[in-house]
């Protein structure tokens, strides 16, 4: 079996790494030297673990979906993200990422956002410190995510538009590096998922981690056992996938089951199933599988949902797909419509676009009476009750 621990280098296989402009270099090993020292201190994870408990409302619950189950005829558990502050799994990250940047001696905080959840838990987690935040933003997206553009600005950030490109994510990260090269001492970049160069993939994992270390404890309280035999969940980046499974990647018996956005479809050129229509290249300093052309330009992606409208899939989520240790599914705008109602009408959770998706799997593949499946509910759907309405 193929190893999926990262090595030195940032890889995990042949996936991963730290392919940057001359120019970051300084900023990426001095966090590459630095982040799992300062993470195994007993005062971090002090720090950490009382924010997670106190601000973000951790533990989160591990509940059994009766009637959910009975629909499938099989054992379904949810494990609650949506019930973090915020609304979604993202603030795991920015909180571990927070305090690291204050044991790093920084000042000044910058991150991108497409459609804004990455930078709403990111001006959250600097208003908590009192820490200057700006947030890059593509022109587009600003128009488009308006709510979470208030939100950032009622929490403090400053919101700067990304007016070349598209106008989009990429532009956005294409700035918020921009920034990162001028101002290498006094800032720290918050990368929002399971990407970018090394150590971003692993340390947002660790961070995230936080979700399969309860799923172990709360699965072995409710059921004897430790590791369910399926574990499900939403792929964008990645990040709360790598959380969710991170404690089972080792646990043969625990089956991986990703879900990408297909979009309108993989035959359409509206999709974003990255793992189908995507091929080995670099993206955001990282080598993995990406969206791209035949010249290797990134090929703009499509999804009703906005957190999974990336081209690209973290190196840890390639290395299992390319290693046939996950199994990976393609998910269309109107499956995961579908997902979101039903699960709203039996359980009484709107779940969040993304996290929809994860759920359209259950129609897609069937599970024994007696299997444990666990699903990974990412996020709640209030952002996203306009596209659930207008989709009626
Ligand atoms: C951002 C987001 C995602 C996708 O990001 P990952 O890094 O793949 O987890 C999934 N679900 C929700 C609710 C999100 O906000």
């Amino acid at each position: 079996m193929t190893n999926y621990k990262i090595n030195k280098q940032g890889f995990y296989g042949k996936f991963g790494g730290a392919f940057i402009p001359e120019m970051l270099h300084a900023n990426i090993s001095n966090l590459q030297n630095q982040y799992l020292k300062i993470m195994e201190d007993p005062d971090f994870q002090r720090q950490f673990k009382k924010l997670l408990r106190d601000y973000v409302g951790r533990p989160t619950p591990l509940y059994f979906a009766e009637r959910l189950s009975a629909h499938y005829n099989t054992q379904i558990y949810l494990k609650r993200e949506d019930l973090c502050h915020t609304g979604a799994h993202k603030i795991n990250n920015t909180i571990g990422q927070i305090i690291l940047a204050q044991k790093l001696g920084k000042s000044r905080i910058i991150a991108e956002t497409g459609a804004g959840q990455h930078g709403v838990a990111t001006a959250t987690v600097c208003a908590l410190m009192g820490i200057e935040c700006i947030i890059y933003m593509g022109e587009k997206d600003i128009e488009r995510q308006a709510p979470n553009v208030s939100r950032m600005k009622m929490l403090g950030a400053e919101v700067r538009p990304a007016k070349s490109g598209s106008k989009t994510l990429k532009d956005a990260t294409n700035e918020a590096i921009r920034d990162w090269i001028d101002n290498p001492v006094d800032t720290h970049y918050i990368i929002g998922s399971v990407v970018g160069p090394h150590p971003y993939p692993d340390m947002v994992a660790r961070f995230q981690s936080v979700i399969s270390e309860e799923i172990r404890y709360q699965l072995i309280d409710k059921t004897g056992k430790a590791y369910p035999d399926h574990i499900i969940a939403c792929v964008g980046g990645g990040s709360n996938a790598a959380g969710a499974i991170y404690h089972y990647i080792e646990e043969k018996n625990c089956n991986i089951i990703l879900c990408e956005a297909a979009g309108k479809g993989i035959d359409t050129d509206h999709s974003a199933a990255t793992s189908i229509l995507g091929s080995q290249g670099i993206i955001h300093g990282s080598l993995t599988i990406l969206m791209q052309d035949q010249e290797g330009q990134i090929t703009e992606p499509y999804s009703i949902s906005a957190g999974l409208d990336y081209p690209g899939i973290g190196p840890l989520h390639a290395a299992l797909i390319d290693g046939q240790r996950a199994e990976v599914h393609s998910v269309t705008d109107d499956e995961a419509l579908k997902a979101g109602y039903q699960l709203s009408k039996l359980e009484g959770i709107i779940p969040a676009l993304e996290t929809a998706h994860a759920f359209a799997v259950l129609d897609k593949r069937s599970f024994d009476k007696d299997e444990t499946v666990v699903i990974n509910l990412s996020g709640r759907g209030d952002k996203d009750l306009k596209t659930y309405i207008a989709h009626l």
